[in-house]
Protein backbone atom coordinates (compact mmCIF):
# COMPACT_ATOMS: atom_id res chain seq x y z
CA UNK A 1 0.00 0.00 0.00
CA UNK A 2 1.52 3.54 -1.12
CA UNK A 3 2.04 5.79 1.88
CA UNK A 4 2.42 8.73 -0.15
CA UNK A 5 -0.34 10.77 -2.20
CA UNK A 6 -0.12 12.06 -4.62
CA UNK A 7 1.96 9.24 -6.22
CA UNK A 8 5.31 9.46 -7.33
CA UNK A 9 6.72 8.09 -10.54
CA UNK A 10 10.02 7.97 -12.17
CA UNK A 11 10.20 9.27 -15.00
CA UNK A 12 13.02 7.43 -16.28
CA UNK A 13 11.79 3.41 -15.51
CA UNK A 14 10.81 1.62 -18.36
CA UNK A 15 9.64 -2.03 -17.88
CA UNK A 16 11.41 -4.34 -19.91
CA UNK A 17 10.61 -4.48 -23.76
CA UNK A 18 9.72 -8.06 -23.76
CA UNK A 19 7.67 -7.81 -21.25
CA UNK A 20 3.99 -7.87 -20.94
CA UNK A 21 2.94 -5.51 -18.07
CA UNK A 22 3.92 -2.19 -17.05
CA UNK A 23 3.07 -2.91 -13.45
CA UNK A 24 1.86 -6.72 -13.17
CA UNK A 25 1.58 -6.37 -9.38
CA UNK A 26 -1.36 -4.00 -9.81
CA UNK A 27 -2.35 -5.51 -13.52
CA UNK A 28 -2.52 -8.88 -12.31
CA UNK A 29 -3.02 -9.12 -8.95
CA UNK A 30 -5.94 -10.51 -7.15
CA UNK A 31 -8.70 -7.95 -7.19
CA UNK A 32 -9.65 -8.10 -3.61
CA UNK A 33 -5.68 -7.52 -2.73
CA UNK A 34 -5.39 -4.51 -5.61
CA UNK A 35 -8.72 -2.88 -3.98
CA UNK A 36 -7.05 -2.12 -0.49
CA UNK A 37 -4.61 -0.14 -3.31
CA UNK A 38 -7.50 0.99 -4.47
CA UNK A 39 -9.02 2.44 -1.01
CA UNK A 40 -5.94 4.19 0.03
CA UNK A 41 -5.75 6.08 -2.66
CA UNK A 42 -9.57 7.19 -2.99
CA UNK A 43 -9.79 7.59 0.53
CA UNK A 44 -6.37 10.59 0.42
CA UNK A 45 -8.45 11.81 -2.97
CA UNK A 46 -11.79 12.14 -1.09
CA UNK A 47 -10.59 13.72 1.41
CA UNK A 48 -8.18 16.22 -0.48
CA UNK A 49 -10.95 17.36 -2.35
CA UNK A 50 -12.76 17.80 0.91
CA UNK A 51 -10.58 20.46 1.96
CA UNK A 52 -9.51 22.08 -0.85
CA UNK A 53 -12.81 22.18 -2.70
CA UNK A 54 -15.91 24.14 -1.82
CA UNK A 55 -17.75 22.21 -4.70
CA UNK A 56 -17.61 18.75 -2.99
CA UNK A 57 -17.83 20.27 0.54
CA UNK A 58 -20.52 22.06 0.10
CA UNK A 59 -22.74 18.54 -2.11
CA UNK A 60 -21.08 16.34 0.34
CA UNK A 61 -22.63 18.19 3.63
CA UNK A 62 -25.61 18.21 1.77
CA UNK A 63 -25.99 14.78 1.43
CA UNK A 64 -24.58 14.02 4.38
CA UNK A 65 -21.44 12.32 3.84
CA UNK A 66 -17.74 13.29 4.57
CA UNK A 67 -14.20 11.79 4.14
CA UNK A 68 -14.54 9.44 7.50
CA UNK A 69 -17.85 7.44 6.02
CA UNK A 70 -15.57 6.23 3.77
CA UNK A 71 -14.63 3.08 5.41
CA UNK A 72 -14.86 0.42 2.29
CA UNK A 73 -14.88 0.98 -1.48
CA UNK A 74 -18.17 0.16 -0.81
CA UNK A 75 -19.22 3.29 0.68
CA UNK A 76 -18.41 5.49 -2.38
CA UNK A 77 -21.65 4.66 -3.51
CA UNK A 78 -23.47 6.87 -1.15
CA UNK A 79 -21.27 10.18 -2.33
CA UNK A 80 -23.52 12.44 -4.78
CA UNK A 81 -22.87 11.61 -8.62
CA UNK A 82 -21.62 14.64 -9.94
CA UNK A 83 -23.12 15.43 -13.33
CA UNK A 84 -21.27 17.47 -16.35
CA UNK A 85 -24.21 19.97 -16.01
CA UNK A 86 -22.78 19.94 -12.34
CA UNK A 87 -19.58 21.25 -13.89
CA UNK A 88 -20.92 23.98 -16.33
CA UNK A 89 -22.78 25.56 -13.40
CA UNK A 90 -19.56 25.60 -10.96
CA UNK A 91 -17.95 27.10 -13.97
CA UNK A 92 -20.41 29.54 -14.71
CA UNK A 93 -20.57 30.63 -11.18
CA UNK A 94 -16.68 30.58 -10.04
CA UNK A 95 -15.14 31.34 -14.30
CA UNK A 96 -13.16 30.15 -15.52
CA UNK A 97 -12.16 26.58 -13.41
CA UNK A 98 -15.09 25.92 -11.22
CA UNK A 99 -14.65 25.91 -7.76
CA UNK A 100 -13.42 22.04 -8.01
CA UNK A 101 -10.13 23.81 -8.95
CA UNK A 102 -8.45 21.98 -6.04
CA UNK A 103 -4.62 24.16 -7.31
CA UNK A 104 -3.86 27.82 -7.31
CA UNK A 105 -4.94 28.86 -11.06
CA UNK A 106 -1.29 29.80 -11.30
CA UNK A 107 -0.40 26.39 -10.91
CA UNK A 108 -2.49 25.34 -14.21
CA UNK A 109 0.14 24.11 -16.23
CA UNK A 110 -2.31 23.62 -19.75
CA UNK A 111 -5.44 24.71 -20.06
CA UNK A 112 -7.94 22.59 -22.25
CA UNK A 113 -11.44 22.21 -22.92
CA UNK A 114 -14.47 20.84 -25.15
CA UNK A 115 -15.33 22.07 -28.42
CA UNK A 116 -18.13 23.74 -27.49
CA UNK A 117 -20.17 22.70 -30.44
CA UNK A 118 -22.99 22.35 -28.00
CA UNK A 119 -23.70 24.31 -25.45
CA UNK A 120 -20.83 26.06 -22.94
CA UNK A 121 -17.37 24.68 -23.49
CA UNK A 122 -15.93 23.41 -20.00
CA UNK A 123 -12.72 24.05 -19.43
CA UNK A 124 -10.30 21.68 -17.82
CA UNK A 125 -7.12 22.87 -15.83
CA UNK A 126 -4.65 20.60 -15.76
CA UNK A 127 -1.23 20.79 -13.58
CA UNK A 128 1.94 20.13 -13.77
CA UNK A 129 2.25 16.90 -11.72
CA UNK A 130 -1.09 16.07 -12.67
CA UNK A 131 0.00 16.13 -16.25
CA UNK A 132 3.15 14.24 -15.57
CA UNK A 133 1.16 11.13 -13.89
CA UNK A 134 -1.38 11.15 -16.95
CA UNK A 135 1.41 10.72 -19.19
CA UNK A 136 2.63 7.70 -16.88
CA UNK A 137 -1.00 6.33 -17.03
CA UNK A 138 -0.98 6.28 -20.39
CA UNK A 139 2.61 4.77 -21.34
CA UNK A 140 1.22 2.24 -18.71
CA UNK A 141 -2.16 1.59 -20.90
CA UNK A 142 -0.40 1.42 -24.12
CA UNK A 143 2.29 -0.80 -23.12
CA UNK A 144 -0.38 -2.73 -22.47
CA UNK A 145 -1.84 -2.11 -26.09
CA UNK A 146 1.29 -3.78 -27.46
CA UNK A 147 3.13 -0.26 -27.90
CA UNK A 148 6.82 -0.67 -27.92
CA UNK A 149 9.72 2.74 -27.55
CA UNK A 150 10.94 0.75 -31.16
CA UNK A 151 7.34 2.25 -32.50
CA UNK A 152 6.72 5.16 -34.68
CA UNK A 153 3.04 6.74 -33.35
CA UNK A 154 1.41 8.75 -36.77
CA UNK A 155 -1.37 10.75 -34.11
CA UNK A 156 -3.79 12.10 -36.79
CA UNK A 157 -6.51 14.13 -34.61
CA UNK A 158 -6.84 17.68 -33.64
CA UNK A 159 -4.40 19.37 -31.99
CA UNK A 160 -6.73 22.25 -30.15
CA UNK A 161 -7.68 22.22 -27.25
CA UNK A 162 -9.14 18.25 -27.73
CA UNK A 163 -7.50 16.67 -24.83
CA UNK A 164 -7.58 13.67 -26.50
CA UNK A 165 -4.75 14.10 -29.21
CA UNK A 166 -2.55 15.37 -26.25
CA UNK A 167 -3.23 12.79 -24.01
CA UNK A 168 -1.72 10.19 -27.11
CA UNK A 169 1.01 12.41 -27.23
CA UNK A 170 1.99 12.52 -23.69
CA UNK A 171 1.56 8.75 -23.19
CA UNK A 172 3.21 7.55 -26.21
CA UNK A 173 6.11 10.14 -25.31
CA UNK A 174 6.65 8.68 -21.55
CA UNK A 175 7.07 5.27 -23.06
CA UNK A 176 9.68 5.93 -25.56
CA UNK A 177 7.90 5.97 -28.64
CA UNK A 178 8.93 7.94 -31.53
CA UNK A 179 5.71 10.13 -31.59
CA UNK A 180 4.66 12.02 -35.11
CA UNK A 181 1.83 14.75 -34.14
CA UNK A 182 0.69 14.90 -37.45
CA UNK A 183 -2.61 16.62 -36.91
CA UNK A 184 -6.02 16.82 -38.65
CA UNK A 185 -8.73 18.65 -40.12
CA UNK A 186 -7.32 21.26 -42.18
CA UNK A 187 -7.94 21.00 -46.10
CA UNK A 188 -5.87 18.70 -48.11
CA UNK A 189 -4.60 17.28 -44.54
CA UNK A 190 -5.97 13.64 -44.96
CA UNK A 191 -3.61 13.46 -48.39
CA UNK A 192 -0.25 14.93 -46.54
CA UNK A 193 -0.93 12.24 -44.10
CA UNK A 194 -0.81 9.49 -46.08
CA UNK A 195 2.50 10.85 -47.86
CA UNK A 196 4.06 11.10 -44.76
CA UNK A 197 3.16 8.14 -43.11
CA UNK A 198 4.23 5.85 -45.35
CA UNK A 199 7.16 7.98 -45.94
CA UNK A 200 8.19 8.06 -42.23
CA UNK A 201 7.16 4.18 -41.78
CA UNK A 202 4.55 4.94 -39.03
CA UNK A 203 4.42 1.83 -37.04
CA UNK A 204 1.28 2.75 -35.14
CA UNK A 205 -1.69 5.33 -35.33
CA UNK A 206 -4.26 6.95 -33.30
CA UNK A 207 -7.60 8.93 -34.11
CA UNK A 208 -11.05 8.04 -33.87
CA UNK A 209 -12.36 4.94 -36.09
CA UNK A 210 -13.88 6.80 -38.42
CA UNK A 211 -10.94 8.73 -39.47
CA UNK A 212 -9.24 5.91 -39.72
CA UNK A 213 -11.52 4.33 -42.78
CA UNK A 214 -11.66 7.98 -44.19
CA UNK A 215 -7.41 7.85 -44.07
CA UNK A 216 -7.86 4.54 -46.30
CA UNK A 217 -9.58 5.46 -48.66
CA UNK A 218 -8.02 8.72 -49.39
CA UNK A 219 -4.53 5.97 -49.27
CA UNK A 220 -6.52 3.77 -51.81
CA UNK A 221 -7.30 6.76 -54.01
CA UNK A 222 -3.56 7.77 -54.25
CA UNK A 223 -3.34 3.85 -55.18
CA UNK A 224 -1.59 2.95 -51.98
CA UNK A 225 -2.99 -0.56 -50.44
CA UNK A 226 -3.64 0.41 -46.48
CA UNK A 227 -1.98 -2.79 -45.25
CA UNK A 228 1.59 -1.38 -46.86
CA UNK A 229 1.77 1.31 -44.21
CA UNK A 230 2.82 -1.05 -41.91
CA UNK A 231 0.46 0.05 -38.95
CA UNK A 232 0.89 -2.61 -36.18
CA UNK A 233 -1.28 -0.97 -33.67
CA UNK A 234 -4.29 1.60 -33.79
CA UNK A 235 -5.41 3.08 -31.32
CA UNK A 236 -8.58 5.09 -31.16
CA UNK A 237 -10.74 7.15 -28.77
CA UNK A 238 -13.33 10.47 -29.08
CA UNK A 239 -16.09 7.07 -30.97
CA UNK A 240 -17.49 3.99 -30.03
CA UNK A 241 -16.47 2.43 -33.47
CA UNK A 242 -13.49 0.54 -31.92
CA UNK A 243 -15.18 -1.36 -29.77
CA UNK A 244 -18.30 -2.34 -32.71
CA UNK A 245 -16.90 -5.89 -33.11
CA UNK A 246 -18.32 -5.05 -37.34
CA UNK A 247 -15.84 -2.11 -37.22
CA UNK A 248 -13.13 -3.27 -35.29
CA UNK A 249 -12.82 -6.20 -37.77
CA UNK A 250 -12.88 -3.95 -40.91
CA UNK A 251 -10.30 -1.73 -39.17
CA UNK A 252 -8.18 -4.92 -38.79
CA UNK A 253 -8.81 -6.10 -41.96
CA UNK A 254 -8.01 -2.89 -44.03
CA UNK A 255 -5.08 -1.85 -42.10
CA UNK A 256 -3.81 -5.54 -41.11
CA UNK A 257 -2.98 -4.33 -37.68
CA UNK A 258 -4.41 -4.31 -33.89
CA UNK A 259 -7.76 -2.35 -33.59
CA UNK A 260 -7.31 -1.05 -29.67
CA UNK A 261 -10.51 0.78 -27.93
CA UNK A 262 -9.66 3.40 -25.53
CA UNK A 263 -11.59 6.23 -23.96
CA UNK A 264 -13.23 7.45 -21.17
CA UNK A 265 -14.28 11.34 -20.65
CA UNK A 266 -11.70 14.53 -21.31
CA UNK A 267 -13.18 15.06 -17.66
CA UNK A 268 -11.01 11.82 -16.57
CA UNK A 269 -8.31 12.33 -18.38
CA UNK A 270 -5.86 10.08 -17.58
CA UNK A 271 -8.84 8.83 -20.48
CA UNK A 272 -6.70 5.68 -21.37
CA UNK A 273 -7.60 4.24 -17.96
CA UNK A 274 -10.42 2.44 -20.20
CA UNK A 275 -8.55 0.79 -22.85
CA UNK A 276 -7.83 -2.06 -24.28
CA UNK A 277 -5.00 -4.59 -23.86
CA UNK A 278 -3.15 -6.56 -27.56
CA UNK A 279 -6.11 -9.38 -26.45
CA UNK A 280 -8.37 -7.07 -27.68
CA UNK A 281 -11.31 -8.41 -25.16
CA UNK A 282 -13.22 -5.32 -24.55
CA UNK A 283 -12.00 -2.42 -22.55
CA UNK A 284 -10.18 -2.43 -19.42
CA UNK A 285 -11.17 -0.56 -16.47
CA UNK A 286 -7.38 0.21 -14.92
CA UNK A 287 -8.84 0.33 -11.75
CA UNK A 288 -5.68 1.98 -9.76
CA UNK A 289 -5.41 4.72 -11.55
CA UNK A 290 -9.20 6.09 -12.21
CA UNK A 291 -11.87 4.04 -10.26
CA UNK A 292 -15.01 3.08 -12.24
CA UNK A 293 -18.26 1.39 -11.40
CA UNK A 294 -21.18 1.03 -13.92
CA UNK A 295 -24.32 2.25 -12.38
CA UNK A 296 -27.96 2.34 -12.79
CA UNK A 297 -29.04 4.96 -14.71
CA UNK A 298 -31.01 6.57 -12.53
CA UNK A 299 -29.92 5.07 -8.97
CA UNK A 300 -26.58 5.46 -9.60
CA UNK A 301 -25.95 2.18 -7.55
CA UNK A 302 -23.25 -0.44 -9.17
CA UNK A 303 -24.86 -3.18 -10.89
CA UNK A 304 -23.65 -6.51 -10.69
CA UNK A 305 -20.87 -7.54 -13.08
CA UNK A 306 -23.03 -9.28 -16.40
CA UNK A 307 -25.11 -6.20 -15.94
CA UNK A 308 -25.57 -3.04 -18.34
CA UNK A 309 -25.57 0.69 -16.88
CA UNK A 310 -23.64 3.92 -17.12
CA UNK A 311 -20.05 4.08 -16.30
CA UNK A 312 -19.21 6.39 -12.89
CA UNK A 313 -15.33 7.72 -12.73
CA UNK A 314 -13.74 8.40 -9.54
CA UNK A 315 -10.48 9.94 -9.89
CA UNK A 316 -7.69 8.18 -7.63
CA UNK A 317 -4.54 10.74 -8.36
CA UNK A 318 -6.01 13.76 -9.72
CA UNK A 319 -4.67 16.92 -7.92
CA UNK A 320 -6.16 19.95 -10.04
CA UNK A 321 -9.77 19.06 -10.86
CA UNK A 322 -10.64 15.68 -9.14
CA UNK A 323 -13.40 14.11 -10.97
CA UNK A 324 -15.47 11.87 -8.00
CA UNK A 325 -18.51 10.18 -9.30
CA UNK A 326 -18.46 11.75 -12.82
CA UNK A 327 -21.53 10.38 -15.04
CA UNK A 328 -20.07 9.51 -18.30
CA UNK A 329 -23.50 8.98 -19.65
CA UNK A 330 -22.27 6.03 -21.70
CA UNK A 331 -23.78 3.15 -21.87
CA UNK A 332 -21.83 -0.43 -21.36
CA UNK A 333 -22.47 -3.56 -19.71
CA UNK A 334 -19.38 -4.84 -17.13
CA UNK A 335 -17.85 -8.46 -16.62
CA UNK A 336 -15.18 -9.56 -14.50
CA UNK A 337 -14.39 -12.74 -16.60
CA UNK A 338 -10.58 -13.43 -17.27
CA UNK A 339 -8.92 -12.20 -20.41
CA UNK A 340 -6.26 -14.21 -21.41
CA UNK A 341 -3.33 -11.25 -20.90
CA UNK A 342 -3.40 -12.12 -17.15
CA UNK A 343 -4.98 -8.35 -15.98
CA UNK A 344 -8.19 -8.84 -13.53
CA UNK A 345 -9.22 -5.60 -14.14
CA UNK A 346 -13.10 -5.61 -15.37
CA UNK A 347 -13.79 -5.23 -18.45
CA UNK A 348 -16.73 -3.49 -21.10
CA UNK A 349 -16.63 -6.76 -23.18
CA UNK A 350 -18.90 -4.16 -26.04
CA UNK A 351 -16.90 -1.36 -25.20
CA UNK A 352 -19.27 2.25 -24.67
CA UNK A 353 -21.66 1.34 -27.34
CA UNK A 354 -24.07 4.08 -26.78
CA UNK A 355 -25.58 6.98 -24.86
CA UNK A 356 -28.46 7.10 -22.50
CA UNK A 357 -29.44 9.99 -24.76
CA UNK A 358 -28.07 8.72 -28.10
CA UNK A 359 -30.61 5.51 -28.01
CA UNK A 360 -33.49 6.89 -29.66
CA UNK A 361 -36.95 5.08 -29.65
CA UNK A 362 -38.95 3.94 -32.80
CA UNK A 363 -42.04 2.33 -32.61
CA UNK A 364 -41.53 1.44 -29.16
CA UNK A 365 -38.11 -0.08 -29.79
CA UNK A 366 -34.92 0.86 -27.72
CA UNK A 367 -32.21 1.50 -31.11
CA UNK A 368 -28.37 2.44 -30.59
CA UNK A 369 -26.88 3.73 -33.46
CA UNK A 370 -23.96 1.37 -33.47
CA UNK A 371 -25.83 -1.56 -33.34
CA UNK A 372 -27.46 -0.02 -37.03
CA UNK A 373 -23.99 0.38 -37.64
CA UNK A 374 -22.44 -3.18 -36.50
CA UNK A 375 -25.06 -4.99 -38.54
CA UNK A 376 -24.08 -2.56 -41.91
CA UNK A 377 -20.64 -3.41 -41.71
CA UNK A 378 -21.08 -7.05 -41.68
CA UNK A 379 -22.90 -7.14 -44.81
CA UNK A 380 -21.07 -7.24 -48.03
CA UNK A 381 -21.41 -5.09 -50.30
CA UNK A 382 -21.99 -2.28 -47.65
CA UNK A 383 -19.81 0.86 -48.74
CA UNK A 384 -18.71 2.41 -46.00
CA UNK A 385 -20.94 5.11 -44.75
CA UNK A 386 -24.68 5.71 -43.29
CA UNK A 387 -27.01 8.23 -42.01
CA UNK A 388 -30.35 7.10 -40.05
CA UNK A 389 -32.67 9.27 -40.08
CA UNK A 390 -36.13 9.38 -38.03
CA UNK A 391 -39.46 10.59 -38.87
CA UNK A 392 -42.95 10.61 -38.52
CA UNK A 393 -44.79 10.99 -41.91
CA UNK A 394 -48.27 10.00 -40.53
CA UNK A 395 -49.11 8.52 -37.61
CA UNK A 396 -46.23 5.84 -37.38
CA UNK A 397 -42.38 6.48 -36.70
CA UNK A 398 -40.47 5.76 -39.67
CA UNK A 399 -36.89 4.70 -39.77
CA UNK A 400 -34.94 5.06 -42.51
CA UNK A 401 -31.26 3.97 -43.65
CA UNK A 402 -29.63 5.71 -46.04
CA UNK A 403 -26.61 3.64 -46.98
CA UNK A 404 -23.94 3.22 -49.03
CA UNK A 405 -23.41 0.48 -52.01
CA UNK A 406 -19.78 -0.74 -52.65
CA UNK A 407 -18.63 -0.57 -56.28
CA UNK A 408 -19.24 -4.73 -56.77
CA UNK A 409 -22.79 -4.02 -56.11
CA UNK A 410 -23.66 -1.57 -58.29
CA UNK A 411 -25.72 -3.19 -60.89
CA UNK A 412 -29.42 -3.35 -60.47
CA UNK A 413 -29.73 -7.11 -59.33
CA UNK A 414 -27.18 -6.88 -56.53
CA UNK A 415 -28.51 -3.85 -55.46
CA UNK A 416 -31.58 -4.67 -54.82
CA UNK A 417 -30.60 -7.79 -53.57
CA UNK A 418 -27.80 -5.71 -50.99
CA UNK A 419 -31.37 -3.52 -49.97
CA UNK A 420 -33.24 -6.52 -49.13
CA UNK A 421 -30.38 -8.35 -46.76
CA UNK A 422 -29.80 -5.01 -45.25
CA UNK A 423 -33.42 -4.43 -44.35
CA UNK A 424 -33.58 -8.13 -43.07
CA UNK A 425 -30.70 -7.93 -41.25
CA UNK A 426 -31.61 -4.60 -39.44
CA UNK A 427 -35.25 -6.18 -39.05
CA UNK A 428 -34.26 -8.83 -36.98
CA UNK A 429 -31.18 -6.80 -35.27
CA UNK A 430 -33.66 -3.64 -34.21
CA UNK A 431 -36.92 -5.20 -34.14
CA UNK A 432 -38.19 -2.61 -36.31
CA UNK A 433 -38.07 -2.67 -40.27
CA UNK A 434 -36.34 0.61 -41.95
CA UNK A 435 -36.95 1.64 -45.27
CA UNK A 436 -33.46 1.08 -47.08
CA UNK A 437 -32.03 3.77 -49.61
CA UNK A 438 -29.30 2.67 -51.23
CA UNK A 439 -26.58 5.82 -52.49
CA UNK A 440 -22.87 5.33 -53.91
CA UNK A 441 -19.94 4.63 -52.11
CA UNK A 442 -18.48 8.10 -51.15
CA UNK A 443 -21.52 9.82 -51.62
CA UNK A 444 -22.10 10.74 -48.08
CA UNK A 445 -19.81 12.89 -46.59
CA UNK A 446 -16.82 12.13 -44.34
CA UNK A 447 -16.32 13.40 -40.98
CA UNK A 448 -12.83 14.05 -39.81
CA UNK A 449 -13.79 13.77 -36.20
CA UNK A 450 -16.74 12.15 -34.55
CA UNK A 451 -19.42 10.98 -37.18
CA UNK A 452 -23.06 12.46 -36.67
CA UNK A 453 -24.95 9.93 -38.22
CA UNK A 454 -28.38 10.26 -36.81
CA UNK A 455 -30.97 12.70 -37.77
CA UNK A 456 -34.15 12.70 -35.95
CA UNK A 457 -36.64 14.86 -37.82
CA UNK A 458 -39.36 14.14 -35.66
CA UNK A 459 -38.81 17.10 -32.91
CA UNK A 460 -39.15 19.33 -36.17
CA UNK A 461 -42.72 17.69 -37.43
CA UNK A 462 -44.13 18.19 -33.93
CA UNK A 463 -43.44 21.89 -34.17
CA UNK A 464 -44.96 21.90 -37.79
CA UNK A 465 -41.64 22.89 -39.15
CA UNK A 466 -41.21 19.58 -41.38
CA UNK A 467 -44.11 20.85 -43.28
CA UNK A 468 -44.44 17.74 -45.78
ZN1 LIG B 1 -6.59 -8.15 -21.30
Amino acid sequence: MSATWPPRYDPAWRPAPDAEHWAPGLECAEPKKRDEVVLAKLRAQVQYAWERSPFYRRRWEAAGVSPARLRTLADLAKFPVVQKADLRAAQAAAPPFGDYLCIEPREVARIHGTSGTTGHPTVFGVGRDDWERIGEAHARVLWGAGLRPDDRVLIASFFSLYLGSWGALKGCERLGATVFPFGAGLPGQTLMAVQWAREMSATAFYGTPSYALHFAETARREGIEPRDFGFRTLFFSGEPGAGVAATKRLIEATFGGACIDMGSMAEMTPWMTNGECRRRTGMHLWQDIVYTQVCDPETFAPVPYGGEGTPVYTHLERTSQPMIRLVSGDLARWTDEPCPCGRTYPRLPGGLYGRIDDMFIVRGENIYPSAIEDTLRAIEGFGGEFRVIISRREAMDELLVRAEYAASHAADAPRAALAARMRERLRARLGVTPRIELVAAGELPRTEFKAKRVIDDRDLYKKGVANV
